[in-house]
């Protein structure tokens, strides 16, 4: 039987939007309390009654997220666009590897609004 299992994580960071035009709200340096949710599917083991171990989707996650917590998004490496999208595949392309299962990565900068990148 295969399973989906969301985790949500969150973070705090700053950027700005620099190829927005000079008027445009997200051109200028704001904040949001980003939250993430990762996504893996799997078998569900029928003894353990699980897909796998949450603590694992944290361990696996957490380097990437001590690297977005707290900063300015337009300084990491490889985040000099920092859009929700981009976000969301640049968290995608670090934790692939290390998770196999993960099938989809989701960036929200509001409540409201949200990027769902499920790979290339
Ligand atoms: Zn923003």
């Amino acid at each position: 039987m295969k399973m989906e299992l969301r985790k949500t994580f969150q973070f705090e960071a700053a950027h700005l939007l620099p190829h927005l035009p000079e008027d445009h709200k997200c051109r200028r340096l704001h904040g949001h309390s980003f939250m993430v949710d990762v996504v893996v599917e799997g078998e569900c083991d029928p003894k353990l009654g699980w897909v796998m171990d949450y603590a694992d989707i944290k361990q696996a996650f957490d380097p990437y997220w001590k690297q977005l917590d707290h900063y300015y998004l337009n300084e990491v490496p490889g985040l000099e666009n920092p859009t929700s999208e981009n976000v969301a595949i640049w968290i995608w392309d670090r934790l692939k590897p290390a998770l196999p299962l993960l099938t989809e990565v989701v960036v929200a900068e509001t409540c409201t609004a949200r990027a769902v990148y499920r790979g290339a």
